[in-house]
């Protein structure tokens, strides 16, 4: 069965094709700049890569040419054959718990929680509208980035502010990344050979988060009500005093907007390096000396280990840390110093089994009390899965 993974931000949209259950990958691509000047695509195709500068006016003009492409390349005869098409959504909110098939109701429920992800979820909508109408035949899936959290206890993702805030304005702990926590810790439970277990997922890219994993179920993770809550990122401060924000708004007479914009887009990282968001930029500062950079990046380790720590003790124990996404599967350097700062329970790096990026790994010596493993992360194969899942079953129902 042929299954389409789709991703659709504001101005782009990335896809993958899959054949399922065999979860072969058949062809891959990006649209960008989807309604700017020089908008472009690229596709991956058995091993090559190709880059087509064409007018993208809109999402329906990028899903036109994806499904010509898919016909064009031999990936289906005719667009009939693509069964499911599975869309990622950042908020699905208290709503949604796992992945559903697309109906108005679900389409007004991600639409009502715009104001929660004001840059995603009116995109996804875009997306979803635009698939229908590309291929009205397909069944069409949403894959929530919140679901896998929803398992977290009330008082786990409830703040302590005032009770109402929770009912009224929906205040309260969703987080993020869930579809790839839920793909690295399945992978981790197969590694393992058991699903009784207690997991740290680490994804750690331009965005990220920690979660504790047990049994298979989220009991807790590091973001919140929006993706900047917890870890320190590339461009966002994660934890920090709140009352900060009122103070500075007062001082340097922001408005909402310019604060929020400081706290997402010019904090972490790039707030305290002073240089860049991207951990390579960080690395090579430290290499020549930058010492605000050295600053950066000893912040930014000593707030993951603060959580690894921390869920340690929530789960009772580890049987394994796993290191995804961006500088997880990339960063040799983080890696050794997130390691080297849970030694006191422990665990004990393999210098040489680390030295690796982007493969699925054991990093840790065999007397390391916890085994640390880098998985590289899937999201669109766990979208993939989900998609097949809802359409065989609807098939079976028709
Ligand atoms: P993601 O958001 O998962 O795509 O991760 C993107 C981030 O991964 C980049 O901004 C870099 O900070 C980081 N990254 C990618 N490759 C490397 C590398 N070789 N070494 C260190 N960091 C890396």
């Amino acid at each position: 069965m042929k299954i389409l993974s789709v991703n659709a931000g504001s101005s782009s949209l990335k896809f993958q094709a899959f054949e399922m259950p065999e979860e072969e990958v058949l062809i891959s691509g990006v649209f960008e700049k989807i309604g700017l000047e020089d908008s472009f695509y690229t596709i991956k195709f058995n091993g090559e890569k190709i880059r087509k500068e064409v007018e993208l006016k809109n999402h329906d003009k990028a899903f036109k040419i994806l499904m010509d492409e898919l016909l064009e390349y031999g990936v289906v005869e005719s667009l009939d054959e693509i069964k499911g098409i599975g869309h990622r959504v950042v908020q699905g909110g208290s709503y949604f718990d796992e992945s559903v098939i697309v109906d108005d109701d679900v389409l007004s429920k991600i639409d009502e929680l715009s104001s929660l992800a004001p840059l995603h979820n009116p995109a996804h909508i875009v997306g979803i509208k635009a698939a229908m109408k590309a291929a009205p035949n397909a069944v069409e899936a949403v894959v929530f980035d919140t679901a896998f959290h929803q398992t977290m206890a009330e008082e786990n993702y409830l703040y302590a502010l005032p009770y109402e805030w929770c009912d009224e304005y929906k205040i309260r702990k969703y987080g993020a990344h869930g579809t790839s926590h839920k793909y690295v810790s399945l992978r981790m439970n197969e590694i393992l050979g058991r699903y009784n277990t207690k997991l740290i997922t680490c994804h750690i890219g331009n965005g990220a988060s920690i979660s504790a994993v047990k049994d298979g179920k989220c009991i807790n993770t590091s973001m919140g009500l929006t993706p900047n809550a917890g870890l320190i990122m590339g461009s966002r401060c994660g934890d920090i005093d709140a009352t900060i924000v009122p103070y500075m708004m007062k001082k340097l007479n922001l408005t909402p907007e310019e604060m929020d914009t400081i706290l997402n887009k010019k904090s972490g990282l790039l707030g305290i390096s002073g240089v860049s968001s991207d951990s390579r930029d960080i690395e090579d500062g430290i290499i020549k000396g930058d010492s605000r950079c050295d600053l950066a990046q000893k912040m930014y380790v000593r707030r993951i280990i603060d959580y690894i720590a921390k869920y340690y003790v929530e789960l009772g124990g580890c049987d394994a840390i796993v290191f995804t996404a961006g500088v997880g599967e990339n960063s040799v350097h983080t890696r050794r110093e997130v390691i080297d700062g849970l030694s006191v329970l422990g665990v004990k790096i393999d210098e040489e089994a680390n030295n690796v990026r982007g493969v699925e790994q054991l990093i840790t010596a065999p007397d390391s009390t916890i085994p640390c493993y880098i998985i590289p992360t899937n999201e669109e194969l766990m979208i993939a899965r989900d998609t097949y899942r809802l359409s065989a079953n609807n098939e079976r129902d028709l």
